[in-house]
């Protein structure tokens, strides 16, 4: 038995066609689609890149694991100094390794984000190019596709194969992109009215008129052909859309080969292989262009379609479209399930085996989804609704409080907060049960995002400098909002708190 892990970085699942997408933007994942079971609503517990692989492969929320962002303490693994695993919880990586699985990794990921820890899930680690940013995949296949080839007779292993398509910047070929617009009209949504109204009104990096402003200041797009300098029409909109799109066509067209490959070596009938991403990205919702960095349903549900040889393809088709709600910190146990490796004890994700036998699966009642890299929000999640809560915006125009009905508004353009007041007081009572569960109890670690709440996910983007910008620009109104919003006039006055990332107290 061998896995087949293919990690997407930044892969929405609603624009693919399996889950719906009008486009074909992934033709070879349709084909292994068909003989897979696929999880419809799978979320990253926490997000975006690092707290997301951090909560995966550790089976714990950010708020026990310690990562809930990307910088400072916010970002640090909770890992006693010690010999081997961490007692009662190992990586997933190291619990297969265990059982006598053979793993290893394609991927930069641990360079990149200074994960040091992600390194000890695998055997072998392996970086495809000297790229400290952003890999793709003409350069991960060639390196994957020599480890498969050798590997051919090694039994039991466990391969992570990690894309950086799609995330932005989309750097692909214009012919990617007239490839991904001729596959059909771009939705409808926002209309040119949506799109004026959030220029005027949602300030922060990668809105829609900042869309590439980064830590680094403003700059032009980097790729013209597929990402426009800023959203201000549906002409630009579609450029964005038709960018993204060409970078999961380009992403599939790599796909493709790794299944050729299998194929090739005899490994198809014995090979389950996964394919997921890390988070999605707002293409527009919540006033947020190319980014990864709410709490909000395009950056937290992540596609998660899953072929096991002679198990999924035997299942009824109705059994093979999943809509529980599920963390990724469900996976790992789910995979120790499936093969048989005892689910280790300090791990707070849930098995959903069953429904690879076709059974019900305990559906968790709500999730409650993180983001802590370029804001500072938890939402939560039921079948129905998406409730978030901003604790610190950033340099980013996130609303305090708001409420939506994914169901009938998938994109998140009407707040309910005012309207639906029970179903808010409802939900906020839900954010408190997980955070008093996970964070005030005896034996409890700090919560790492209220521990960093005075700096906030501020590493990324300094309000101050961005609100310079905005009055650079003709925008001081917007400026003035931002800092009354992340200074004193939140209601928070300063106080000494024991923290290395504040200077200067
Ligand atoms: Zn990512």
């Amino acid at each position: 038995m061998r896995i087949l892990y293919v990690d997407v970085d930044t892969l929405r699942a609603d624009h693919l066609a399996p889950y719906g997408y009008s486009r074909r933007t992934a033709p070879n994942l349709e084909r292994l689609a068909d003989r897979s079971i696929l999880f419809d609503r799978y979320y990253c517990s926490d997000s975006p890149c690092l707290p997301s692989r951090a909560a995966l492969f550790s089976g714990q929320f950010g708020i026990t694991n310690g990562v809930v962002g990307h910088f400072g303490r916010a970002g640090q693994y909770r890992l006693e100094a010690g010999h081997g695993s961490a007692p009662g919880r190992p990586l997933a990586g190291q619990a297969l390794q265990e059982s006598g699985w053979y793993t290893a990794a394609v991927s930069m990921f641990a360079e990149r984000h200074r994960a040091y820890w992600f390194c000890g899930n695998f055997r072998e680690v392996i970086r495809a190019s000297g790229e400290l940013n952003d890999e793709q995949a003409h350069q991960v296949n060639p390196v994957a596709i020599d480890w498969i080839r050798r590997n051919k007779d090694r039994d039991n292993w466990f391969l992570h194969v990690h894309y950086w398509e799609p995330h932005t910047d989309y750097l692909v070929g214009p012919e990617w992109v007239e490839k991904a617009a001729s596959t059909g009209t771009v939705q409808e949504w926002p209309d040119e009215d949506t799109i004026s109204a959030h220029g005027e009104q949602i300030y922060g990096p990668r809105s829609a008129l900042d869309l590439h402003y980064t830590s680094r200041g403003p700059r032009r797009s980097a790729v013209p052909h597929a990402m426009p300098d800023a959203i201000r029409s549906r002409t630009d909109f579609e450029l964005l859309i038709n960018g993204y799109d060409a970078t999961i066509l380009y992403w599939d067209h790599y796909f493709g080969q790794l299944l050729d490959v299998l194929d090739e070596v005899g490994l198809s009938e014995d090979t389950a292989i996964v394919v997921t991403g890390d988070h999605g990205e707002s293409l527009g919702e919540n006033g947020s262009y190319a980014e990864h960095g709410l709490a909000n349903e395009p950056t937290t549900r992540v596609p998660l379609i899953v072929y096991w040889p002679g198990v999924t393809d035997s299942l009824a088709a109705d059994r093979r479209h999943r809509s529980e709600l599920l963390y990724n910190i469900d996976f790992a146990p789910t995979l120790c399930e499936l093969l048989g490796i005892t689910v280790p004890a300090g791990w707070q994700g849930r098995s959903f085996a069953a429904a690879f036998r076709g059974e019900q699966v305990n559906s968790r009642p709500y999730l409650v989804l993180g983001q802590g890299a370029h804001t500072y929000q938890r939402a939560v999640r039921t079948a129905d609704h998406l409730y978030i809560r901003t604790y610190h915006p950033g340099a980013f125009r996130a609303e305090w409080e708001q409420l939506f009905d994914v169901t009938a508004d998938p994109h998140l353009s009407v707040d309910l907060l005012k309207e639906k007041p029970e179903v808010v007081t409802e939900m906020r009572s839900m954010l408190v049960e997980w955070w008093q569960r996970h964070a005030a109890t005896p034996g409890a670690p700090p919560d790492p995002m209220q521990a960093t709440m005075q700096k906030g996910p501020t590493f990324y983007n300094d309000p101050g400098v961005y609100a310079s910008h905005l009055r650079a620009t003709g925008r001081s109104h917007l400026a003035d909002d931002l800092l009354a919003r992340v200074g004193s006039a939140a209601g928070t006055p300063r106080v000494w708190w024991d923290s290395p990332e504040i200077a200067g107290v």
